[in-house]
């Protein structure tokens, strides 16, 4: 985690199911029990869950049928509010484990097991920022991923 002028922290578990209410209420959005649910299931992947994985993994715990669509308006809604990160490349999502503040994430996602490991590093993202900036666009979202193979898989 280079380059942190700020408090930053980074959360697991339970402290970070709380930091994700705290930050989805404090935009003024409530935290109902199946968004709840939605996040604790997303919060126990270690690598990026799609929608669907979600969908089937909650029909389970909960004994009715979830539908995927539900579970993707979710997903998406803690992606504004910065409580889950979409893995662009991978075409599914992590939970934040930095609710608390924003970064243009970098993920570095591993073609043999489809781990995807968060690196923050704000120059590169400002940056890229700063590219589209000069060219007269309005950056919303940068995507940053790296392809590879992680530590594991070589
Ligand atoms: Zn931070
Ligand atoms: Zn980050
Ligand atoms: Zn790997």
């Amino acid at each position: 985690m280079a380059q942190q002028h700020h408090h930053h922290s980074e959360h697991a578990g339970e402290t970070l199911v709380e930091a994700a209410r705290a930050a989805l209420t404090g935009a003024g959005e409530q935290w109902t029990g199946m968004r709840s649910d939605v996040f604790e299931e997303l919060a126990r992947h270690e690598r990026p869950a799609s929608a669907y994985d979600i969908a089937e993994n909650l029909s389970k715990t909960r004994g009715k049928r979830v539908a995927p669509n539900s579970v993707y308006r979710i997903l998406d809604l803690f992606v504004s509010n910065n409580l889950a990160m979409r893995v662009e490349s991978a075409n599914a999502y992590l939970a934040n484990t930095h609710p608390g503040c924003t970064h243009d994430c970098i993920f570095l996602v591993c073609d043999e097991c489809g781990e995807a490991t968060h690196v923050d590093n704000d120059d590169i993202s400002k940056a890229v920022r700063g590219v589209a900036q000069g060219a007269d666009f309005k950056p919303e979202r940068p995507i940053i991923e790296i392809r590879g193979l992680c530590a594991g898989c070589r």
